[in-house]
């Protein structure tokens, strides 16, 4: 950007990303499920355990959309810890269609009156109403490549973090192994517009999420992101999931 204006690429992402997610809220937990096969549930669930949240942790999870991290997150707490768990999560997204869809289902699990879970609109990119040093976890589920500017998103997780607390991404990545990744490539490119065509009557989102897939840094340049905006990694600072086909970054801000 040039002298704080938008340039029209940046605008047309933003338009782009908020029509796809308007476009699918309400179809979007049923087609995650057909289009991963489930399998993003069994990611989901990883996320959580590297997470190993206390009974005390404050997590704010970005572009929590339908809440899939934030409600997996509090049945853990409660899992571990019972009652007494004072475990809590902020949702925050951009999409006021997909936090309606996450703040429905709060209310039929039984979280919306627990004082456990709270939901706001809000841009990764420039968390406002998120002060400083605030809380212990930040997750990232399948957002960050939606946003313009990933490094503005990474430096507003490290400035809401406090000391000690752990950032962690969940993210597509690139598939290395040759053999998987042609299967994958037939997937993305063939399969994955033709059903959402047909089970979503839009083929276009669908094409729009494989492509930014395929544009998102690869595990090492994306872990060395996260290492310039100040984080610590530990070991090469992510772990591939499925041959690579999405992966858990992590970083502490110590
Ligand atoms: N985390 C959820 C999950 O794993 O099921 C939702 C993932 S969904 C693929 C991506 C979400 O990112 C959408 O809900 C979209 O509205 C949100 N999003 C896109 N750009 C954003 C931004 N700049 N700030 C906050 N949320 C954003």
């Amino acid at each position: 950007t040039h002298f704080g204006f938008k340039t029209v690429k940046e605008e047309e992402k933003e338009q782009l990303v908020g029509s796809v997610f308007r476009n699918v809220a309400s179809k979007y937990d049923v087609m995650n499920d057909f289009m991963s096969a489930g399998v993003h549930r069994l990611w989901k669930d990883h996320l959580i355990s590297v997470l190993n949240p206390s009974k005390e942790t404050k997590l704010l999870d970005v572009a929590g959309g339908t809440g899939d991290i934030a409600f997996r997150f509090l049945d853990h707490c409660k899992k571990a810890y019972g009652a007494d768990s004072e475990a809590s999560v902020t949702v925050v997204d951009i999409n006021p269609a997909m936090l309606e869809v996450g703040m429905q289902r709060s209310k039929a699990m039984g979280y919306s009156d627990s004082g456990k879970i709270s939901f706001q609109e809000g841009n990764a990119e420039n968390l406002s109403n998120i002060p400083d040093a605030s809380v212990d976890a930040y997750t990232i589920a399948f957002g960050i490549r939606n946003c313009t500017h990933v490094d503005r998103v990474v430096a507003e997780a490290y400035r809401v973090l406090k000391p000690g607390g752990r950032f962690t991404v969940l993210e597509f990545g690139q598939v290395e192994n040759p053999l998987v990744k042609g299967i994958y490539d037939i997937y993305s490119f063939q399969v994955i517009p033709k059903l959402g065509q047909v089970v979503a009557g839009d083929a276009e989102s669908y094409q729009y999420l494989v492509e930014s897939i395929r544009k998102f840094p690869p595990q090492p340049k994306f872990a060395q992101m996260i290492k310039d905006a100040g984080f610590t990694l530990v070991g090469k600072g992510w772990e591939d999931l499925t041959f690579g086909v999405a992966a858990i970054h992590t970083g502490f801000k110590l």
